[in-house]
């Protein structure tokens, strides 16, 4: 049995902050992050579901006709939460066997003279087949949106994810990559279309001092706590509680309030973002070049698949999500690793249809490929704490579920 790590890891690899980050400053985070990664203006939200909620309801009221919203099946429950609250219909498409990419029949099928936007994803960092997307969108005159909340810098075709679509957005949430706790990043090529975005967030989201103080502080503990002396009281004794509870929907965290908060992110956390960013390229790259080591000793192990990224594309590395030959041999790693502070867990539990509390939002259907991703795949964090001899300890228990 590996024994309990003696400082815990976090799941996904966040860029921790410094304490000088959270001098005042000026707040120009959106700016900074747009000319760090080459793209046009960027609009700032209080969270990643908050920009698909803003996306929505702008596409909706350019095409009222239509109602639909197509996303795969496997993907982040705050999604479909957001598809509701915008007062659209959720259509789930399955994935390709094995894969985090929609299925190119599946998505051609589940798309029709109804539907207002398909959302490719860009799945735990991996750059996701935009362009099949958009063939079948150009048929039936459907918008695309990117969902790029986990892939903060990833890069395709020489440009920033999000660019490709229609609308794209990304997350800054705790463990996201680069955090204000919570926040999220609009894009958008088309300057008309920026301008009908901002025109709904000036509309639909309110200022608020008690949302916006909430945030200051949980960001504050967020700098104390994102470290490895503190992840035991800020993750990893909520995650045993819940996996003894029997509840790994909420060990994972993926047990969302069913309606969104929207307000508007005040100065000290925009300038905070401000000072962190400019730390994120040379931390994105010490992230790849850790994940390339890492893919290469993994796939020397008979029977794991790494999950990696199409040609002409760089994703980012949060964390590597690995597929096991079956569910079994799956859970059998996770019960020797999941509970022991190695930041080894399970990115979403269930395909979108399977989570009890969103029966009432999302359709059942039958994804039989993205509840097999759900079943077999399990992921390592990418963080830089965990070390070289953490990675052996890993490796050694994946070889013996695997054998
Ligand atoms: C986290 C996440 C979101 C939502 O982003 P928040 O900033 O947490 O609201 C949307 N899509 C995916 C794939 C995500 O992982």
């Amino acid at each position: 049995m590996l024994p309990r790590r003696r400082q815990e890891l976090p799941p996904t690899a966040g860029l921790p902050l410094h304490w000088h980050d959270l001098r005042p400053g000026t707040p120009a985070l959106a700016a900074a992050l747009a000319a760090q990664l080459g793209t046009p203006p960027l609009q700032l939200a209080c969270s990643g579901t908050a920009c698909l909620l803003i996306a929505l309801t702008t596409l909706a009221a350019l095409r009222p006709q239509r109602r639909v919203v197509v996303v795969p099946a496997f993907t982040c429950p705050l999604v479909a939460i957001a598809v509701h609250q915008a007062g659209l219909e959720l259509r789930l498409c399955d994935l390709r066997r094995g894969h985090y990419d929609m299925d190119p029949a599946a998505l051609h099928a589940a798309c029709d003279e109804q539907t207002l936007a398909i959302i490719p994803t860009h799945l735990a960092g991996r750059v996701a087949d935009v362009d099949a997307a958009l063939a079948v969108a150009h048929t039936v005159g459907a918008y695309v949106i990117e969902d790029a909340a986990q892939a903060l810098g990833a890069r395709q075709h020489g440009a920033s994810v999000g660019l490709a679509g229609d609308i794209g957005f990304f997350s800054l949430a705790a463990g996201k990559g680069l955090s204000i706790y919570e926040g999220g990043l609009l894009l958008a090529r088309d300057p008309v279309l920026r301008e009908r975005l901002q025109d709904t967030a000036r509309r639909i989201v309110p200022r608020s001092m008690h949302m916006e103080c909430r945030r200051s502080i949980e960001l504050l503990g967020y700098a104390a706590l994102y470290r490895p002396a503190g992840l035991r009281l800020a993750y990893g004794n909520r995650l045993r509680r819940a996996l003894q509870h029997g509840d790994p929907v909420a060990a994972v965290g993926d047990d969302f309030p069913l309606t969104i908060p929207l307000h508007r992110v005040g100065c000290w956390r925009r300038a905070v973002g401000a000072h962190a960013a400019r730390r994120l390229p040379a931390f994105l790259d010490q992230l790849a070049a850790q994940a390339q080591r890492r893919i290469t000793r993994l796939r020397g192990i008979a029977g794991i698949d790494v999950l990696d990224d199409p040609a002409d594309s760089r994703g980012v590395w949060p964390f590597l999500l690995l597929l096991l030959p079956s569910q079994r041999q799956r859970d059998a790693a996770l019960a020797q690793l999941w509970s022991r502070g190695y930041g080894v867990s399970r990115l979403f539990i269930h395909a979108l249809t399977d989570y009890a509390y969103l029966a009432g939002i999302v359709p059942a259907q039958g994804v039989p490929n993205a509840r097999d991703l759900a079943a077999r795949s399990l992921s390592i964090s990418n963080s830089p704490w965990l070390t070289d001899a953490d990675m052996e300890a890993i490796c050694c228990v994946l070889a013996t579920a695997t054998r």
